[in-house]
């Protein structure tokens, strides 16, 4: 990289309502195995083709107030909303992470982790063709960033795995239906290899305290009782697994 370190921060945020778009399209696509082409290109109401001003992230959507120019039908607030997530996270990752390696690579993850909980919350599934990834990604970044310890984090990714099968093969035998999807055990290995075995107890800690705290949140506010098959946990473990990666494990004093 020829850019001053001071700069590092500087593609990844400029990248990342471009990534966002992306992303909308991924988690909009890939569980329907639909091919993954950039065809934002036309408007779903009036069917006009729309030019480079209509496509540019975020600020088109502003500027036309989530409309079409044409038509004038709007234009759904999740394309924009993905967008900034995406910004968040990289601005996120920049604030926390130093060295252009360990940004990079911070983006890539947290823009993974966001795919993954917008298939999950719209979907109810983890595809393989992210988490499975994952795994491999955490284990060569692992070697990266900390060359000393790649053991740990080898050793992550199969715990990971494993305590995440069994507890869902005993929830499966006490309950008779699945509660946790083999999706959140790859995605639970992915943890592990990324964050490494030591970190796995603070991710699933994080994970079923946020997820607890949502739905106390829609109980009370939304005064109604949630189901066990309503909630992805999915979102809640993508969640763990960026603060303790970001973060470190939590400490016990
Ligand atoms: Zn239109």
């Amino acid at each position: 990289m020829s850019l001053p370190a001071e700069f590092s921060w500087f593609l990844p945020v400029l990248a990342a309502p471009f990534i966002g778009s992306f992303i909308g399209l991924v988690a909009h696509r890939l569980p329907h195995a639909e091919p993954i082409v950039f065809d934002r290109s036309v408007c779903t109401s009036c069917h006009k083709t729309l030019s480079a001003r209509d496509l540019v992230p975020l600020i088109s959507w502003l500027a036309t107030r989530g409309r079409c120019r044409h038509c004038d039908a709007p234009v759904s607030a999740r394309y924009p909303l993905t967008e900034l997530a995406a910004l968040i996270v990289a601005i996120w990752a920049v604030s926390v992470l130093s060295g252009i390696w360990s940004i990079l690579i911070g983006c890539l993850l947290g823009w993974a982790l966001l795919t993954l909980t917008l298939v999950d919350l719209r979907e109810k599934m983890l595809p393989d063709a992210i988490t499975l990834p994952l795994i491999a990604i955490g284990l060569a970044a692992a070697l990266i960033l900390e060359p000393l310890d790649p053991l740990a984090h080898l050793i992550g990714a199969i715990l990971g795995l494993t305590l995440f099968l069994a507890v869902g093969a005993t929830f499966r035998r006490i309950k008779g239906y699945d509660g946790l999807g083999g999706g959140d055990a790859k995605l639970f290995a992915a943890a592990g290899a990324w964050v490494g075995w030591a970190g796995l107890p603070s991710v699933l800690l994080i994970a079923s305290v946020t997820a607890l705290a949502v739905v106390l949140v829609i109980m009370v506010v939304g005064r109604r009782n949630i189901s066990q098959e309503e909630i992805a946990f999915g979102p809640y473990l993508c969640f763990g697994f960026w603060i303790v990666w970001l973060y470190g494990p939590l400490v016990i004093i």
